[in-house]
């Protein structure tokens, strides 16, 4: 019995091709070592090396040559399938005719082909046979079975190489690494090309430069392997959305006795209680009927809609022109720009816990480390400032700031914010300011933009009109620059952010055309009675959630959209916020995130946007569900 490396092929190999007979060749260089990774054996010079051989245990199998009893009809089926499959495939892939393959037959070949991977992955049956009566010819033939022609065919189809010798196959860098043929052991000069060592005399008049390049080491440098192999990039799979992850998560359906109510996505659109402001339509449908604004935009939105984001942006001591502004599709366009424009792979970026989850998720599509700061529940969601120098080191590219908050429905002070500017101003850090809720705020609260407050630090501040003019789907936002110190434009920022917004032309021209109707006063009385709204049904979530036993509000909410809620989970018996809100989707069809969808654990997220009926509802049912599950 003899033991050797190599799949079925190289079985059939050591069969058919007779090597078997010429094992007196075999210069046993290498022993037999029992492999724990593939448990079986494996050859190799000393056993280290035989522990090295991590690979093989992937792309090797060592089997027994067929004297073995043991699974043989098994194995047999297995080889006519494969065969099959390989039949069909070549048929499919390269046209080649199935009757010239599936009899028994005896194909007469070239060798050399053999050690032309390239041709035989890319010629036809016509190219093949036309290549084999050539050699005929030359008397360079060899005449073999239909089955032992596709083994080797399919092999060196993957590009492996085949020994002189024995025409076993073998992956190019195997025989590069051992020099040596696996199979008939018999050793290989990498120097010489096959068809040299195969047939000397006529090979002698080449010239030394051609032997060199068909030499085997250099033939198999040039091996394309190409196989179907069409998978998807490390990138794309480790982009995760943790909102759609955790909600797919809680994978139950909500009570069908009872119509369900969404108080989870963040689309002011949902429910059809708040509206785009009515004259914006107006416009939006005369520049439609118009068929003016189909074409084209300038990469960084065109310059009405620039200018006008511009007007409403400068403030008395900061002006800014249309020049400061890059519209994009949406914040969500905007932060993956500035993002893509501020890190390189490994740089390492500052966003808030409890946040918005698409900063991590753009981010960790960048390769950027994401380093989080938290927000206190107890001092309305302020940043907890001390922390920041901790995070931050060499490769600290930016601050992520969000305010008015997503999910805490916080609103920073003036006197917070200037702490902020004065921390990352001493850290050297710029700051990518999510506004999306800019002015969104409630009595009792001002808007402060971080752009018209920073004397030195670089803003980079984004914003759209999803939320502020309730048109998400419009996929139209902005990017604007504050750079009074000059410090972006010094590093080029600018100029890339520029350059990335030549990628694909976001700006949506027609939707474009409305921005400067959107900022004007005639939208200002829309905005304000959405602002309003908003206000009144804080208020009543406040009141009719903090009355229920386990729930509080620790910050009550001053601005945006957004409620964070405290839930005493284990009190009524849950294990945390996932499983209750899991159960009372599950009990009471209301749907609100867990905390853990922000990092917040212990907590969920509000959307009060939907008409007070309707949250009224869903109040009774969460006090409902709370005192049904209370433990004590
Ligand atoms: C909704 C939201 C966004 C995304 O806004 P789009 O303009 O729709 O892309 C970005 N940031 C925060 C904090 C949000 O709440």
């Amino acid at each position: 019995m003899l033991l050797f490396i190599g799949n079925v092929d190289i079985a059939y190999h050591l069969a058919s091709f007779g090597s078997v007979q010429r094992k007196s060749k075999i210069r046993m260089k290498r022993k037999i070592y029992w492999s724990p990774y593939s448990k079986r054996t494996l050859l190799a010079s000393t056993e280290q090396e035989a522990e090295n051989e991590t690979s093989w245990k992937q792309s090797y199998e060592t089997r027994r040559v067929p004297d073995q009893q043991d699974n043989t009809n098994d194995e047999e089926e297995a080889e006519e399938e494969n065969m099959n499959r390989v039949i069909k495939e070549l048929s499919q892939r390269f046209d080649w005719p199935k009757e010239s393959l599936s009899s028994k037959k005896q194909v007469s070949v070239d060798p050399i082909l053999f050690h032309e991977p390239s041709f035989l992955q890319s010629h036809s049956y016509e190219d093949f046979i036309k290549e084999s009566e050539q050699a005929k010819k030359r008397n360079h033939v060899e005449s073999m079975d239909t089955e032992s022609f596709m083994r080797l065919f399919e092999n060196a189809r993957k590009g492996w190489l085949s020994c002189p010798q024995c025409k076993g196959l073998a992956p190019p860098e195997e025989i590069e690494k051992w020099g040596w043929c696996s199979y008939c052991h018999a050793e290989i000069d990498l120097k010489k090309s096959p068809a040299e060592i195969l047939y000397p005399q006529e090979e002698e008049k080449k010239t030394d430069k051609q032997k060199k390049s068909d030499s085997i080491r250099n033939v198999s440098k040039r091996v394309v392997q190409r196989e179907w192999n069409v998978s998807c990039s490390k990138r794309a799979l480790e982009t995760i959305n943790p909102i759609r992850q955790l909600v797919q998560g809680m994978a139950v359906k909500p009570n069908p006795d009872k119509k369900l109510i969404p108080l989870s996505i963040g689309d002011p659109t949902a429910f059809g209680n708040l509206r785009i402001p009515r004259e914006a339509m107006k416009v939006l449908s005369k520049v439609l009927a118009e068929d003016s604004a189909h074409g084209y935009s300038n990469s960084l939105g065109n310059d009405i809609a620039r200018s006008s984001i511009a007007n409403k942006y400068s403030s008395k001591h900061h002006s800014i022109t249309k020049d400061d502004i890059i519209l994009t599709c949406g914040t969500s366009g905007a932060l993956e720009m500035i993002f893509n424009a501020l890190c390189n792979p490994g740089d390492n970026v500052l966003i808030p816990r409890p946040g918005f989850p698409l900063f991590k998720t753009l981010l960790d599509n960048l390769g950027v480390e994401v380093r989080y700061y938290d927000l206190d529940p107890h001092q309305q969601w302020q940043i907890r400032l001390e922390q920041l120098p901790k995070l931050v080191d060499s490769r600290t590219a930016a601050l992520v700031v969000n305010n008015p908050s997503n999910p805490c429905g916080s609103v920073f002070s003036y006197s917070h914010m200037m702490a902020i500017l004065e921390i990352a101003q001493r850290l050297c850090i710029p700051i990518v300011a999510d506004e999306v809720y800019s002015d969104m705020t409630f009595s009792g609260s001002q808007f402060f933009s971080f752009g018209s407050l920073s004397e030195y630090v670089p803003i980079l501040s984004v914003g759209s009109v999803s939320k502020m003019f309730v048109a998400p789907g419009w996929r139209l936002g902005w990017i604007i620059i504050h750079d009074r110190q000059r410090l972006l434009e010094t590093g080029n920022v600018i100029q890339g952010l520029r350059q990335l917004s030549m990628r694909m032309l976001v700006p949506s021209s027609p939707f474009q055309m409305v921005l400067p109707t959107l900022f004007s006063d005639s939208c200002k009385s829309d905005f304000v009675a959405l602002v309003e709204t908003l206000e009144d049904h804080a208020k009543f979530t406040v009141d009719s959630l903090s009355k229920i036993r386990g729930l509080s509000c620790t910050s009550a909410p001053q601005g945006s959209m957004y409620c964070m809620v405290h839930v005493d989970s284990q009190s009524m018996g849950f294990q945390d916020d996932m499983e209750w809100a899991t159960q009372l989707l599950a009990e009471e069809s209301v749907l609100v995130l867990p905390g853990q969808c922000f990092q917040a654990p212990h907590f969920f997220r509000i959307v009060y946007c939907a008409p007070k009926a309707v949250l009224n509802e869903a109040f009774s049912r969460i006090r409902r569900f709370c005192e049904n599950h209370q433990t004590n």
